[in-house]
């Protein structure tokens, strides 16, 4: 995808911060963070542009991702604390960026709404 941001991000071409990476995943902060820790984790691949497109043969990238979020809460200390990982799929939920992606949400209280 030629025109997709967060390829560009997990290929080097645009700047970001990076927290972690592995074969499969690329995962680095929020430019507009929603809590104190507000990590995105996306497959270095686009295979995926939201939860719809997942099946049999590629839903093992979702165990990547959420592998990669086990080990970047722990690099960032909040994995004891707790987190909230979050997925925007489609127009309802918002989803302003279409290649797939977890949100990773920690370092503070996060309150009972959403959910
Ligand atoms: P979505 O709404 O698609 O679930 O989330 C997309 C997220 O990507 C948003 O939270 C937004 O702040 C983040 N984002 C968009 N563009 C960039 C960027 O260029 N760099 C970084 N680090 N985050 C971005
Ligand atoms: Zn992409």
């Amino acid at each position: 995808m030629d025109d997709c941001i967060f390829c560009k991000i997990a290929k080097g071409q645009i700047p970001c911060t990076k927290v972690y990476e592995d074969e499969y995943t690329f995962a680095f902060k929020d430019i507009n963070p929603q809590a104190k820790q507000h990590i995105l984790i996306i497959p270095k691949e686009h295979i995926l542009t939201g939860l719809n497109d997942v099946n049999d043969d590629n839903s093992y990238i979702i165990g990547k991702l959420f592998y990669a979020a086990k080990i970047v809460s722990e690099m960032l200390g909040i994995d004891k604390s707790g987190v909230r990982i979050i997925n925007n799929t489609g127009k309802d939920a918002h989803q302003s960026v279409q290649h797939f992606h977890i949100h990773v949400l920690g370092g503070e209280d996060m309150g009972e709404g959403l959910v």
